[in-house]
């Protein structure tokens, strides 16, 4: 059985979601196909299996992540949407051929993350994110709810999840872990910019590492 505080997070989510509907609003949801996004993924294909689920494929993610991606989609029978820069990747590259990531990572994530999520938000009412309080300074401040761009609400449920609950409830349902949790990435995002880290505390350690960057813009660009 779940324990109490998880249990209250899933009542939370399944009153929020049938709030939203009954109010006739447009739902989607975005995930990175991590390790711990299971459980949002997982409470979407339990409470309402229609609501779009966003992948921002920025076409520099590791092949373990396209295939989990997939894998976690079919299991849990997701509405998969993938979503690309509309900027390609020809048009990606300074002056010397250097793609952004490694001149200019601030304008990468804005043409591969920020830029194509504006345009989905354009259709929608409601974006459901996984953002958690523990992961940074930065989303520590954020809300359950909070205004978005063009309109929009931000739903943050798993913003008072700490790593134990999730663990607890992938376990519970015995989810499938990302393949690279067990060399060491705790937090996976594209192969450039992503480095194993030895300090599962210290998850998003691995992110940018040796850059002031910790965040790609889509929680603080687009509001939080
Ligand atoms: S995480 Fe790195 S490769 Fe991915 S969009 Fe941002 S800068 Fe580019």
């Amino acid at each position: 059985m779940l324990s109490p505080a998880v249990q209250a997070q899933v009542a939370l989510f399944e009153e929020r979601i049938q709030y939203y509907r009954s109010q006739g609003l447009k739902i989607f949801a975005s995930s990175s196909f991590q390790s711990h996004s299971i459980p949002m993924l997982h409470l979407i294909s339990q409470v309402d299996k229609s609501i779009p689920v966003v992948f921002l494929n920025t076409g520099f993610h590791f092949p373990e992540t396209l295939v989990y991606r997939d894998q976690i989609a079919e299991l849990l029978g997701l509405a998969l949407l993938n979503v690309k820069s509309p900027v390609s990747k020809l048009a990606q590259r300074d002056s010397d051929g250097r793609f952004l990531y490694a001149t200019d990572p601030d304008h990468c994530c804005y043409l591969n993350k920020t830029l194509p999520m504006e345009e989905v938000l354009l259709e929608y009412n409601v974006w459901i994110n996984g953002v958690r309080r523990d992961q940074s300074s930065v989303r520590k401040g954020f809300a359950l709810e909070s205004p978005g761009p063009h309109n929009t609400l931000r739903f943050h449920p798993m913003l008072d999840w700490d790593s134990r609950m999730i663990w607890e409830y992938s376990r519970f349902y015995e989810l499938p872990q990302h393949p690279l949790e067990a060399l060491g990435y705790f937090s996976v995002g594209c192969a450039p910019c992503t480095r194993c880290v030895t300090d599962a505390q210290d998850g998003r350690g691995g992110r940018w590492a040796g850059m002031k960057k910790t965040e790609c813009g889509l929680h603080t660009e687009l509001g939080g």
